[in-house]
């Protein structure tokens, strides 16, 4: 029997948060203390009604909270409220499921704050790794990922010692335009691009997926999480995202992590680590044929993998730019104004432009968030 722990989850309205709150629901020693939400506060308001948070957090100060009714749950207005939450004495983990740049703030007051982080928003650590892992060390927060690639690293690690890691492979579905050519990309809609084979996500990620810029942070991510150099780190194209990562160890054995691919597995392990429940994630049936391909990652038809080597290696600003390019240029595509093709090549384009720093403090991390996002903005449709 575990012990009860109190979890703050921040982004609870979004695909990650719905989740971790299926997890909450079927593990009676997690215990929801917060949760946050930004436009969808009827969902929210649903959330707060259901599991009697003690504290409901809305981070958009436009939005108004006049027709919604949060029970008896402590209502706070403002992003500024999750960095004192993250810090509340109570709080024993903190789940940043927040999307882009907007989470890091949060996740950083939780690393500060010495808590457990089950770590989603992979952007905190693109834009800021150089800094989070260095503070979780000071702070001795437990940094642990949600994101099912780095879950399973993390897991198949377990089975070696850090020295005898030779290299990660992490997988990749290879998203919803895996099959495309190059010049098919160019004219693809943004339902196309939205229908995901296996996942079912935001639709920032679904984004990031179709063009494998999600992969591209991912190998930012891992190097940041895992202490690795960029050249231990490679991605195989796995179309049934059953296979959710491996480590290859020094003897050349290779341990991969297998399940369905249902997020509430990833959730769920950091949320009981280090040990294992029974809980509501999908099992794996062997009982009818399956098979699993692999192939190579195609960096041609998708440039975004190379930003992402090329990032992980670079570092310094580099990372803070790539991704305030990204988030700028997806919601362009979202907004239906942009080639998604063009996504990538505005990412180089910004990266190329930019006045490198090799080792950025918060501020100049932000100030190169803010640059990029500026020179975005001078963007206009065709
Ligand atoms: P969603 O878009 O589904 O949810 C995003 C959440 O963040 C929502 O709760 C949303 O609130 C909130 N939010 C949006 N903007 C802001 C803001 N400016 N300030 C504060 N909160 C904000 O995204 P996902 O759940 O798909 O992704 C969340 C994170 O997890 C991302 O970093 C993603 O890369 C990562 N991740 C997601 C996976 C998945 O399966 N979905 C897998 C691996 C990683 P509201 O909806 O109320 O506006
Ligand atoms: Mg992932």
């Amino acid at each position: 029997m575990l012990h009860s722990r109190k979890v703050a989850i921040f982004g609870s309205t979004g695909s990650i948060g719905t989740n971790t709150l299926a997890v909450a629901e079927a593990l009676s020693h997690l215990d929801v203390f917060a949760i946050s939400g930004h436009s969808n506060l009827k969902a929210l308001e649903a959330a707060a009604q259901k599991f009697q948070p003690t504290h409901v957090i809305t981070t958009d100060e436009q939005a108004s909270t006049a027709n919604f009714d949060f029970g008896s749950s402590q209502l706070h207005q403002g992003a500024e409220a999750l960095n004192r939450l993250a810090a509340d004495p109570e709080v024993d983990v903190v789940v940043a499921a927040i999307v882009g740049c907007a989470g890091l703030p949060s996740t950083w007051a939780a690393i500060n704050a010495g808590k457990t982080v089950a770590l989603a928003n992979k952007e905190a650590l693109v834009v800021a790794g150089s800094l989070l892992i260095p503070l979780a060390q000071k702070s001795g927060a437990l940094v642990l990922p949600v994101d099912s690639e780095h879950s399973a690293i993390f897991q198949a690690a377990r089975g070696g010692s850090k020295r005898e890691i030779r290299r990660v492979i992490l997988t990749a579905s290879g998203g919803s335009l895996r099959n495309h050519s190059r010049e098919e990309m160019k004219s693809v809609s943004v339902e196309q691009a939205l229908a995901h084979p296996t996942w079912k996500m935001g639709p920032k990620i679904t984004i990031d997926s179709a063009t494998m810029m999600n992969k591209a942070l991912e190998i930012i991510e891992a190097r940041w999480l895992f202490d690795l150099r960029p050249d231990q780190i490679e991605v195989v194209i796995h179309p049934q995202s059953i296979i959710h990562s491996m480590v290859e160890f020094c003897d050349g054995s290779v341990i991969a992590q297998m399940s369905p691919p249902d997020m509430k597995l990833p959730i769920q392990y950091a949320l009981t680590y280090p040990d294992r429940m029974e809980g509501p994630a999908k099992q794996m049936d062997f009982s009818t044929a399956m098979s699993l391909d692999f192939e190579p990652a195609d960096l041609e038809r998708f440039p975004a993998l190379q930003l992402g080597f090329e990032v992980a290696e670079r570092g310094g600003t580099s990372g803070a730019v790539l991704n305030a390019a990204n988030e700028v240029a997806v919601d362009e595509f979202l907004k239906g104004g942009m080639a998604i093709t063009d996504i990538a090549e505005h990412c180089r384009r910004l990266l190329e432009q930019h006045e490198y720093l090799a080792e950025p403090t918060l501020e100049q991390l932000m100030a190169a968030d803010q640059w990029a996002r500026q020179e975005m903005s001078k963007w206009k449709p065709a």
